[in-house]
């Protein structure tokens, strides 16, 4: 049992997902929240690998941060198989021991009884472990996507009734009765909700975070509440309290990634909206033949682009790719991204879709072409396509030479991309009036701040 102190300084216990994008969110809106509340202590738990990985570019963190080691979850002796399903999936079933007896560590050094828990929205647990700890800790989530994502998980029961039986044969039927989802396809959802391995851990856990997050104290978002307001007044309706708090990377600017290969000079001289910038997250790489299908695409209208692209896929390009278009685009293993998308001269984003890629397009004010995976990746997809109109989905799904031709006339060339220009730019204007000084993001900022740094009751 944790071990009660009479200490009544607030203390936030912030519990890390490890893998992809979740953990580095999550240590930012800790670091903004502790420079807003010196008084509150935070600890942030995370495994060995992510924690030394997101502690590198996180070097000054303030006083009041502490990170913590947790088990994660590998057996002594374990031999891995190298897939990285079984690497969660042990820190899946781990976790909540994991986790508390971290908690107890920081409760032992830091003298102070943990007032919050402010988790990633995938441990359905943290409602528990709150009570566990008693003495009306709160439990508050993070949810690391977006509002339309969040929303599949919340009505994943719901729809597994309306679609029970053989999903296969309903995959392109709408799911129009849910608020905001009236365009969404049944296979544009996240595998684990109606179809995928649903016994699966993965899926369980999603699952059961549905299930656990309307019992949260309160949820928040890297999204902001102008974005979509079906969804927003949907999630408030469904929530005991919903708190939008992004784009987060407006509120407070990143760590600036260094710009090694120099992109931003080389934008500097090419034109007004002109450029492809392809990049498809830190974790996806399509396969060999859509590699080909894009360069062939590029060199064929001779867009100028940056292409972020892991060393060891570059072997999958075109025999003299790199060599015939070394004047019309550079190809380099990582992009500051976020800079990038917000030069003048990028005219086009190919992107996976993910949702942290999303929110910086918005920003950048940059239309895309929709090259979905997995995930939450097909359900941004469609809403960027057909609901908020800033960019197309590659037809057929997969990148293809002739589809991506046309992509790049619709996006460059044609009316179309202009129409999609403006829309993203109310977008982005949205987006800069929520995190302005008196706009709806900065407000939840401070309610969030206000509840996570609230004394022990
Ligand atoms: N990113 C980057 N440089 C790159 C590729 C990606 O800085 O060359 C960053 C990008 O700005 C975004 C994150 O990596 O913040 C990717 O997150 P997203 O949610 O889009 O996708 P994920 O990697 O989680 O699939």
């Amino acid at each position: 049992m944790t071990k009660p102190t009479t200490d009544d300084h607030p203390h936030v216990a912030v519990l890390a997902f490890p893998f992809g994008t979740h953990a580095a969110p999550l240590l930012s809106i800790t670091h903004h929240l502790a420079a807003l509340s010196p008084s509150t202590h935070f600890s942030f738990f995370g495994t060995p690998s992510s924690n030394s990985f997101i502690l590198s570019s996180n070097t000054n963190l303030p006083p009041n941060v502490k990170p913590y080691d947790v088990w994660d979850g590998t057996p002594d002796g374990y031999a891995y198989t190298g897939d990285v399903q079984e690497e969660m999936g042990l820190f899946i079933s781990a976790a909540h021991e994991s986790f508390r007896k971290g908690v107890d560590r920081a409760v032992e050094e830091s003298g102070r009884r943990v007032s919050c828990l402010m988790s990633d929205a995938f441990f359905w647990f943290g409602k528990e472990m709150a009570e566990e700890i008693g003495g009306g800790v709160m439990w508050v989530p993070f949810w690391t996507a977006g509002p339309h994502a969040l929303s599949s998980h919340l009505y994943t029961d719901f729809i597994r009734e309306s679609f029970a039986g053989d999903v296969t044969q309903r995959e392109d039927e709408l799911l129009s009765s849910i608020p905001g989802m009236s365009r969404v396809r049944v296979c544009d959802l996240p595998e684990g909700v109606v179809f995928g391995r649903l016994d699966s851990l993965f899926s369980q856990m999603l699952h059961k975070m549905g299930q656990a997050l309307p019992k949260a104290d309160a949820v928040f978002i890297n999204s902001f509440e102008e974005l979509d307001p079906t969804f927003t007044n949907d999630l408030k309706s469904k929530l005991k309290c919903c708190l939008n708090i992004g784009p987060f990377n407006l509120i407070s600017p990143p760590a600036q990634v260094p710009d090694t290969y120099g992109c931003i000079p080389w934008l500097d001289k090419q034109q007004l909206a002109s450029v492809a910038y392809v990049s498809f997250g830190s974790a996806t790489i399509p396969l060999p033949h859509e590699l080909v299908a894009l360069a062939e695409a590029l060199e064929d209208r001779k867009v100028p682009f940056i292409w972020s692209l892991k060393d060891n896929a570059k072997v999958h390009l075109p025999d003299g790719f790199l060599e015939t278009t070394k004047f019309q685009g550079i190809v380099i293993p990582w992009a500051p991204q976020a800079k990038v998308l917000g030069h003048k001269a990028v005219g086009v984003f190919i992107t996976h879709c993910g949702w942290n890629s999303l929110l910086e397009t918005i920003v950048g004010g940059v239309p895309v072409i929709c090259r979905p995976f997995y995930g939450d990746q097909r359900l941004n997809a469609r809403m960027i396509g057909d609901v908020w109109k800033i960019g197309v989905i590659v037809n057929g799904g997969v990148l293809a030479k002739e589809a991506m031709i046309d992509c790049f006339d619709k996006i460059l060339l044609q009316e179309d991309g202009k129409q999609m220009r403006g829309r993203i730019k109310s977008l982005k204007d949205l987006a800069l009036a929520a995190t302005a000084y008196k706009g709806s993001s900065s407000d939840n900022m401070r309610e969030l701040s206000r509840l996570v740094s609230s004394p022990c009751k």
